[in-house]
């Protein structure tokens, strides 16, 4: 569920490069964020809405020009390392987080890719209501942008690096976690204590 160092996003919509992004019903996003699917779009407008620690982030990110890319696993193909050509996304993975930086690890932008119709699934065989789809979607977004991206987007730099827990931390303890808690205690989200996808409503369909 994060910053797997060992992809690479290769970036099929080269539309995305360019574009600014229409104001549309979903809400304006921002200059730090550039998403056009609805569900995320909504998502970071429901967040934005919700907590001021992302408003703040984002206008701090805005300010320096830097920029989140989110995209779904269907708008993607990952080369991993040693693959001779691009595959699917890993329909077993939620999200993966992979920092845009220069050959002096200056970082301009960071793609955060979520696997939408894999969480939508996994929620439409458990009969989920929408808002526990949209809550499940919220937490990942509060992980995965502001856990991850936001760190290095602020840094403007592969050492602005905000991990995951390693083998043998407290979950709690660990930066992303951390990150990710402040979110969700001001959406309402619950605490997130574990390493693992338990806090998720979907957890309880996949186990
Ligand atoms: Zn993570």
């Amino acid at each position: 569920m994060a910053g797997s160092a060992s992809l690479v996003v290769a970036l099929l919509l080269a539309t995305l490069v360019a574009g600014s992004v229409p104001v549309r019903a979903g809400g304006d996003p921002g200059p730090a964020v550039e998403v056009r699917n609805p569900a995320l779009r909504a998502a970071v407008a429901r967040i934005s809405r919700g907590s001021a620690a992302w408003r703040q982030a984002m206008a701090e990110v805005a300010a320096t020009g830097r920029r989140a890319v989110l995209l779904t696993a269907d708008d993607v193909m990952i080369l991993p390392d040693g693959a001779a050509r691009p595959e699917p996304f890993d329909p077993s993975e939620l999200a993966a987080v992979t920092p845009i930086a220069d050959a002096r690890g200056h970082v301009s932008a960071v793609v955060v890719v979520v696997n939408v119709a894999g969480l939508e699934a996994v929620h439409d065989r458990r009969g989920s209501l929408p808002a526990e789809f949209h809550d499940d979607l919220d937490r990942v977004l509060a992980h995965e942008v502001f856990g991850h991206a936001v760190p290095y987007l602020l840094a403007g730099h592969l050492s602005g690096r905000c991990a995951d827990p390693e083998a043998g931390e407290r979950a709690a303890a660990a930066c992303a976690i951390q990150r990710e808690n402040v979110v969700r205690a001001e959406l309402g989200l619950g605490r997130r204590t574990d390493r693992a996808l338990n806090s998720l409503a979907l957890a309880r369909a996949i186990r």
